[in-house]
């Protein structure tokens, strides 16, 4: 029996039809089979225990975080028009006043690299025909389109003329505000879809739906610029097999690889994972001793890193502080910056798990700073949110001790405060 597991065999009968499941659909396998060649090309030994199922739990995410394409609108709002009566069209209160559902938080896919990106969608809409939609079925219809790969002005259209069509109000209005990531930090853009009274964005409906959203509309970026990897030239050549093996899984998605904005997505994909290569040395520094004396607490904070998780293939990043102790003399004192930032790159460009990444970093620096050592990554997981969990602002910190610091309760605590200072 292959990584399928054995339970998975029965095949489940729905409406007396057969359904296969999930782990033995052709589009599962297709993904699961994809994996399998890029972690390969990523010089990856795929039977390693840590990622033996990440071809499984990435076609998993891929295919939840896509699952827009087999869903409609129609579905989730025919059932939540509710009857209600009130005042004439375009009057406040009762139906006919502006209605708006603020910040519900989505991730989509970037059609142009497949990396995940954050949305926080506002909606107004204006009531007509004697009829409102059920709040919680806004999010539901941001989140069909949302769950396609997706690039923001597309996608505020779509959650615009979806809710148009089907509750048939006498305007809606869509802000997005999208964050894509990046090396440093996040590509932030927002956009905006408005459809019957909306139509003209300096009408007095969107100046009143604005004033409620309580922020600024700023468009620093413009559309063309949202995806860093569209930019970047990518002058290497990609492996053919790896190429065809993201065309595969475009494919699996329910996607046509073919379609203009889709063409070259497999090479800046696979560019940017590559970033992630396995290479294969271990980074060591040559080890120094020196007495110990009256030694100081030393920091260095909010080390910038991009890593990626190795059991979903997602972007994970985040800082990383580290605490030693240092002295005056000449082979106890402080170690350079630049040098602590080259190690928490080389550890952080891999396939990864945070609390690991945590451990080698505190390994390979320990010899330079005498044993003590102390190392905290704190980090945002992608696939905390774009895989169904959807926990958005969440982050994760993992703690890594060495020498005087694991039994030093003291010194430990004086660290870890001093990280909440820096925020
Ligand atoms: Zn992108
Ligand atoms: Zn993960």
């Amino acid at each position: 029996m292959n990584t399928f597991d054995k339970e998975h065999f029965n095949v489940e009968v729905k409406n007396g039809c057969f359904d296969l499941p999930f782990e033995l659909q052709p589009e599962t396998i297709a993904i699961h089979e994809a994996v399998k060649v890029i972690l390969k090309g990523l010089g990856e030994d795929i039977n390693r225990e840590g990622i033996k199922k990440t071809p499984f739990r990435v076609a998993k995410a891929l295919r939840q975080g896509t699952r827009g394409y087999k869903q409609k609108v129609k579905d989730f709002v025919q059932s939540a028009l509710f009857p209600e009566t009130g005042l004439d069209d375009g009057e406040a209160g009762g139906v006919g006043g502006l209605v708006v559902i603020r910040d519900l938080d989505h991730y989509s896919y970037c059609e142009s690299c497949l990396l995940p990106f954050k949305v926080k969608c506002h909606v107004g809409y204006v009531p007509s025909g004697g009829r409102v939609l059920g709040l919680s079925k806004f999010s539901r219809v941001a989140d069909v389109f949302a769950k396609r790969l997706q690039e923001p002005q597309r996608l505020a259209e779509e959650i615009c003329s979806g809710l148009q069509r089907w509750v048939e109000p006498s305007g809606v209005a869509v802000v997005l505000q999208c964050s894509h990531p990046h090396y440093d930090g996040f590509v932030e853009a927002t956009v905006t879809s408005g459809s019957g009274g909306f139509e003209d964005e300096s009408s007095e409906l969107w100046c009143e739906f604005l004033s409620l959203l309580k922020f600024k509309l700023r468009r620093v970026v413009s559309v063309e610029d949202w995806c860093p990897f569209v930019i970047e030239n990518s002058s290497k050549e990609a492996d053919s097999d790896m190429v065809s093996a993201v065309v595969s899984i475009l494919k699996a998605l329910g996607e046509d690889p073919s379609r203009k904005e889709l063409v070259s997505t497999p090479t800046r994909f696979l560019k940017w994972m590559m970033k992630f290569k396995n290479v294969n040395f271990e980074m060591k520094l040559n080890r120094f001793d020196y007495k110990l004396k009256e030694r100081r607490l030393s920091c260095e904070m909010n080390i910038q890193f991009w890593s990626m998780c190795e059991h979903h293939l997602l972007p994970f990043y985040g800082v990383v502080h580290i605490g030693y102790f240092c002295g005056d003399d000449e082979h106890n004192k402080a170690v350079e910056r630049s040098l602590v930032e080259s190690i928490v790159k080389f550890y952080g460009f891999k396939l990864q798990v945070q609390e690991r990444m945590t451990r080698q970093i505190a390994e390979t620096l320990s010899p330079q700073v005498n044993g003590d050592i102390i190392v905290v990554a704190e980090a945002e997981h992608t696939c905390m949110i774009s895989r169904g969990i959807e926990k958005f602002g969440s982050s994760t910190a993992t703690v890594a001790v060495l020498g005087r610091f694991s039994s030093d309760l003291s010194a430990r605590t004086k660290f870890l405060e001093s990280i909440q200072k820096t925020d």
